[in-house]
């Protein structure tokens, strides 16, 4: 700014300089040039006139006096006088243009500049009655000579000028500018400055208006984004086109078990699995890729998107999906149609097996009864398989159509001994009953499928003649009831693993259980929020004690 104004003030001061310095300088030049002329011309006519009366004699006269050259000049040419040269040394003088122009016309003038230039010689000629010419002459400086004159002073208003241009341009622009630097870009409508700034103004208003509203759009866009990610239990990871993460959510430290990643950190260095490079290294090519990666304990299935801008990679999207759970669900799933087909197998071979030997004849009439038997039990234990699959399954499917009553826990106890009752007699087992009134909301069938298979096994995997005591007690966190049995026992190592499908303490001593009652059990108390408590009896046997909370 500064700089500018100082330049135009320069530029236009040193151009009024120069101009005006001519301008005076042509017309002084000019003045002085006429006033010499003039001069020259008029002492031509008296010098002229004084030889006309006086003869040569009057040169000779007034030669001490006069400041100009004299020269006399023949009709011929042949000079006859002169006041500053030897006349007889001088060469003709006719073809000289004032002499011509006075010849023919009386009088005659012109001016010549000397070889350097330096001086203007003014020369003015009479003609005299006799024919001979009267010329003067005047030395004055040429007009190159005054300009050259003319340059020092000139520099010095030139200098001069440069100085009060800085002085004025430095003041100038910092009285034009301070007021600017003064605008208060939040509110520059409160400020009166030059009008000429109004619509500089205006636009910053618009702009700044506008930018505003762009701030407050992004700002709403990111606190929407972060509120949806961080909600998420879905990782998410936002990378650049190298693979530098950008930004990312809890749930991607989560489930990948790190911690928050650094500005700009390689996602490489998040993870070192080769199926996470796999997935990573085909986004960077521009390739979409799923996978599966174990992180710690934890499977995950990671979606690798790359983001694409007019076919050029801009970014990656890494989406990570635990699927922990579905895969252990899968694997329990897979390895419970393997058991379920192998338990099945093994009745339905016998089965086969009796069928067989019958069909062929091979049976005598008095044994054919016994065959029979066991193909009914071998069928009974199918058909028992075969509803705790079903029951299992439907728990495992958590259906939502069970429908919850208040349930009166010491009448769903008495039924599911009044159904245990042959095997009781059969294995000689008593029973101690202690119930207190108590109900709980639930699902009546699933209620008493877990009383039947825990009173079922405290009966089975007890003593001949042994005792079972039943207890249904409730304040007001829970209901509890324990069935406690004298049977022999379960080693601690097992207490997890009995829950497990399938699973039987001494394959050989339990060959009539399907292994699933536990398992149903275990289902049916989590639709109900319970839990299953087992413990040893003092003296002998073990409780299992179920805890439905209020
Ligand atoms: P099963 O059909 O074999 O009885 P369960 O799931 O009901 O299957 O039980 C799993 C295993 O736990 C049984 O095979 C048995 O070995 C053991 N078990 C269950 N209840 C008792 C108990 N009251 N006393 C001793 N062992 C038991």
């Amino acid at each position: 700014m500064t700089r500018r104004i100082f330049g135009s003030t320069l530029f236009v001061t040193v151009v009024m300089i120069i101009i005006s310095s001519l301008l005076v300088f042509g017309m002084l030049y000019n003045y002085f040039y006429n006033e010499a002329q003039d001069e020259v011309r008029t002492e031509t006519d008296r010098v002229a006139a004084g030889v006309e009366e006086q003869g040569i004699d009057y040169l000779h006269l007034i030669e001490p006096v006069v400041q100009y050259r004299m020269t006399l000049i023949a009709a011929d040419g042949v000079v006859l006088y002169d006041n500053e040269a030897t006349p007889a040394e001088m060469d003709n003088h006719g073809d000289r243009e004032e002499v011509v122009e006075a010849l023919q016309s009386g009088h005659g003038s012109s001016e010549r500049f000397s070889d350097t230039l330096s001086t203007t010689t003014i020369y003015f000629a009479k003609r005299l009655s006799d024919g001979s010419v009267m010329r003067l002459s005047s030395m004055t400086d040429s007009i190159i000579t005054l300009l050259l004159d003319l340059v020092r002073p000139v520099l010095v208003a030139l200098v001069t000028a440069i100085i009060l241009s800085i002085a004025v341009a430095w003041l100038g622009a910092k009285r034009i500018v301070a007021p600017i630097n003064e605008i208060d870009l939040e509110r520059p409508e409160e400020v009166v400055l030059y009008d000429e700034l109004a619509p500089l103004l205006t636009r910053i208003i618009k702009q700044r208006e506008q930018l505003e509203r762009r701030m407050a759009e992004i700002e709403y866009r990111r606190s929407e984004f972060e509120t949806i990610t961080a909600n998420m239990k879905e990782g998410l990871l936002v990378l650049d086109s190298k693979g530098h993460v950008i930004t990312h959510n809890e749930g991607a430290l989560t489930l990948m078990g790190i911690k928050a990643p650094e500005k700009l950190q390689s996602v490489y260095t998040l993870n070192r699995s080769e199926q996470f490079y796999d997935c990573v290294d085909n986004a960077i090519e521009g390739k979409h890729r799923e996978g599966v990666v174990h992180f710690g304990d934890r499977v995950c299935r990671i979606f690798a998107n790359p983001v694409l801008r007019e076919g050029d990679l801009v970014g990656i999207i890494l989406l990570i999906f635990d699927t922990t759970e579905s895969e252990k669900h899968e694997k329990i799933r897979r390895e419970f149609t393997a058991n379920v087909s192998h338990e099945l197998k093994t009745p339905l071979t016998s089965i086969s097996g009796f069928a067989e030997i019958i069909k062929n004849g091979m049976v005598k009439d008095s044994d054919i009864k016994k065959f029979a038997g066991n193909i009914y039990d071998e069928a009974q234990r199918l058909i028992a398989l075969v509803r705790d699959t079903i029951k299992l399954s439907e728990l495992d499917e958590k259906r939502t159509d069970f429908e919850k009553e208040d349930i009166n826990l010491a009448d769903t106890v008495k039924s599911v001994l009044k159904r245990l009752e042959p095997i009781k007699e059969e294995k000689n087992v008593s029973f101690e009953i202690e119930l207190t009134p108590a109900s709980i909301f639930g699902v009546e069938q699933v209620i008493h499928e877990m009383i039947y298979n825990i009173c079922d096994n405290a009966i089975r995997y007890n003593r001949e003649g042994g005792r079972v005591f039943v207890t249904l007690v409730g304040d007001d966190n829970e209901v509890k009831l324990s069935v406690c049995d004298t049977g022999a026992g379960i080693p601690h190592a097992e207490r997890e693993r009995i829950f497990e499908r399938f699973y039987r303490v001494d394959q050989s001593r339990n060959s009539v259980g399907t292994g699933l009652g536990l398992s149903i059990v275990k289902h049916g108390a989590q639709l109900h929020g319970a839990s299953v408590e087992v413990k040893d009896r003092e003296g002998e046997g073990t409780c299992f004690i179920l805890h439905f909370p209020r």
